[in-house]
């Protein structure tokens, strides 16, 4: 479907939306939905993962897809140029939910880059090559996807973990950078430090290179923010440190030129649409990189999950708010 003009003003999900496993149709068949303009090979769909494919859950290590999104992102990977699911979880932890089961080996010149400081995105790796997908071009990249399997399919969905900090290559292995051998013990001293002290009922979340002190399921919630703050102030001024504030939560990164916005703008820079769906904060970054995207000419959409915890900026600079991960699933099928 070709597609001119501006987005509309913001809209709602029942707008936009159709019932699960619906599609527009029209003389030639489904249609491709308005929302997420131009071509399909030319786009990047770029998705946060908790409170966005997956419900928030007092115990963050419980945290699970809703049904059926590991399969659709495996069938958009064949149909767009670019999927990926880029989050403030481990990468590990992204590969643990969102692979499919049989992921093929590492090749031989497959060594992940540590110490180098480089990203796997900037490195084809053989599966690009032995795929047919060119990354160095934005046009031939679906070429032979429908001969791969649903693992290979899989393994082309970009899995960006901790802000940014990593990357599953596409045998599931996981890329950091080189300073990463330093921050690990760190961070782990700064969680036994947590734990030691925490309130109870907090939740510490040590994700290997940042840690996270959730305030949640705290017995005194206003008291366990309260601490997580004043931890987290102390640490930042100790160490070479940076914090973010998220849903009922705060996390310590180390100071590294990487967030959701670096990423969105590595993935996408070869797009000519780029979608970014997210929930929180820290997707925010994202929607800048949409807009440095968007002044240099990539369509791009801003997609807001919306809850009774959704941040305001995000939600008021949404082309488009959806509500829940239960929203975005409708929204995404309208892409298969
Ligand atoms: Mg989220």
């Amino acid at each position: 479907m070709s597609w001119s003009g501006s987005l509309p003003a913001r809209r709602s999900a029942a707008e936009v939306a159709l019932p699960a496993g619906e599609r527009r149709t029209g003389q030639d068949g489904p249609v491709w939905p308005d929302w997420f303009p131009g071509d399909p090979r030319r786009a990047a769909l770029l998705c946060d993962f908790d409170g966005t494919l997956a419900p928030i859950v007092d115990d963050p290590a419980t945290s699970q897809p809703l049904p059926g999104v590991v399969e659709i992102l495996v069938e958009l990977s064949g149909r767009l140029g670019v999927v990926g699911v880029v989050s403030g979880r481990p990468a590990d932890f992204l590969v643990s939910r969102l692979r499919m089961p049989g992921g093929r080996r590492p090749a031989p010149d497959e060594t992940p880059s540590r110490g180098s400081g480089t990203s796997a995105t900037h490195r084809p790796s053989a599966t690009h090559r032995a795929s047919g997908i060119d990354r160095s071009s934005g046009t031939d990249r679906l070429s032979g996807t429908d001969r791969l399997s649903g693992t290979e399919k899989s393994d082309r969905v970009k899995l960006v973990g901790l802000y940014g900090l990593e990357r599953a290559l596409p045998d599931g292995r996981t890329e950091r950078p080189a300073e990463a051998e330093r921050w690990l013990p760190m961070f782990a001293g700064l969680a036994k430090a947590a734990e030691h002290d925490a309130p109870r009922g907090a939740v510490v979340e040590l994700k290997g290179l940042t840690l996270a002190l959730h305030w949640r399921t705290a017995d005194d919630p206003s008291e366990a923010r309260s601490w997580a703050e004043a931890f987290v102030r102390r640490a930042v001024s100790e160490h070479r440190l940076d914090s973010h504030g998220g849903r009922m939560s705060i996390e310590l990164r180390p100071l590294y030129r990487a967030d959701k916005g670096t990423v969105v703008e590595d993935l996408a820079r070869e797009s000519a649409v780029a979608c970014f769906v997210g929930d929180d904060l820290g997707d925010l970054p994202a929607f800048d990189a949409l807009d440095r995207l968007e002044a240099a000419g990539t369509r791009v959409v801003r997609v807001a999950v919306d809850s009774t915890e959704a941040p305001a900026p995000l939600l008021r600079r949404a082309d488009l708010v959806v509500g829940g991960p239960e929203g975005v699933l409708p929204l995404l099928r309208q892409l298969l």
